[in-house]
């Protein structure tokens, strides 16, 4: 069986298709278990408001509607999550609204994402000083790790998205293998999964999220992954699972994790997936 744990829903913004639609798509795919992560509601406006998240008096709502697609899924047999797509941020006192959020809703499974191209970050970076692309690379490492030990979240989404949105120029993870290193065996001991994000094929870099290297180490380290398309529309619903699938299994992967009530969940990653 395969899960696919990161997709979005049109409160966000800019997502499109109805959670029914990406359930039916999930069942087309032979996907079993799909969890919901749209992006949690924040406060400051610079982490976007309108166009990014939803807002907080639209949780009800979402609520609602991952309830309906759940009814949905029955039908389908397809098990359908309550997720969030939750910010890492190395400034606590942006996140208390975020946190009474993640503390009232019973949230299947919150993955951190560290989205480095928002005001927010990007304004941190430059009070820091930091402009040098060595500085700011290890830094989100070193933010991104920090997040992973406060134990708000299940797993890392799209863990090197750094290579992306033009905050540094892409670069070889290989110049950075002991930052990159060092930044998995933290996670690894906070307890917190990798996620195998696919929708990289679809941007700049056409690799998945993480590249295939930092999978590698990872593996090697010990870590463990979910799995996450990042579907901001019902068609992309599993995109390039085949391809995540046999990277992970090339480095020796031989099994995955969903969430369920906060609980992980591991299941053993399919030999072979034809999408
Ligand atoms: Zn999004
Ligand atoms: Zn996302």
């Amino acid at each position: 069986m395969l899960t696919d744990c990161h997709m979005h829903t049109p409160l966000c913004g800019h997502a499109v298709g109805e959670p029914s639609e990406y359930v039916r798509a999930a069942a087309d795919r032979g996907i079993a278990v799909v969890a919901f992560t749209c992006h949690i509601p924040m406060e400051n406006e610079g982490f976007g408001q309108a166009g990014n998240r939803m807002r907080r008096d639209q949780l009800p709502l979402y609520r609602r509607l991952i309830e309906e697609a759940r009814e949905l899924g029955h039908d389908f047999d397809v098990t359908v999550l309550y997720g969030i797509e939750a910010e890492v941020f190395p400034d606590e006192r942006e996140l208390t609204v975020m946190d009474r959020i993640l503390a009232d809703e019973q949230f299947d499974f919150v993955l951190g994402s560290l989205h480095h191209p928002s005001t927010a970050y990007r304004d941190r970076l430059e009070r820091q000083g930091l402009t040098d692309d060595a500085a700011i690379i290890r830094r989100y490492f070193e933010d991104l790790a920090a997040g992973a030990e406060t134990g708000r979240y299940h797993s890392l989404a799209h863990p090197d998205l750094i290579q992306i949105y033009d905050t540094v120029t892409p670069f070889a993870p290989e110049s950075y293998a002991y930052e990159i290193q060092h930044f998995l065996r933290r996670v690894r001991n906070a307890g917190v999964c990798l996620e195998v994000n696919t929708s990289g094929l679809t941007k700049s870099v056409f690799e998945i999220h993480p590249a295939p290297i930092i999978i590698e180490w990872a593996a090697e380290l010990g870590l463990e992954f979910t799995l996450g398309s990042d579907a901001h529309r019902p068609e992309s619903v599993g995109q390039y699972f085949g391809k995540a699938i046999h990277l992970l299994r090339e480095c020796g992967v031989t099994r995955y994790r969903y969430f369920e009530r906060g609980k992980p969940v591991t299941r053993d990653l399919p030999v072979f997936y034809s999408e």
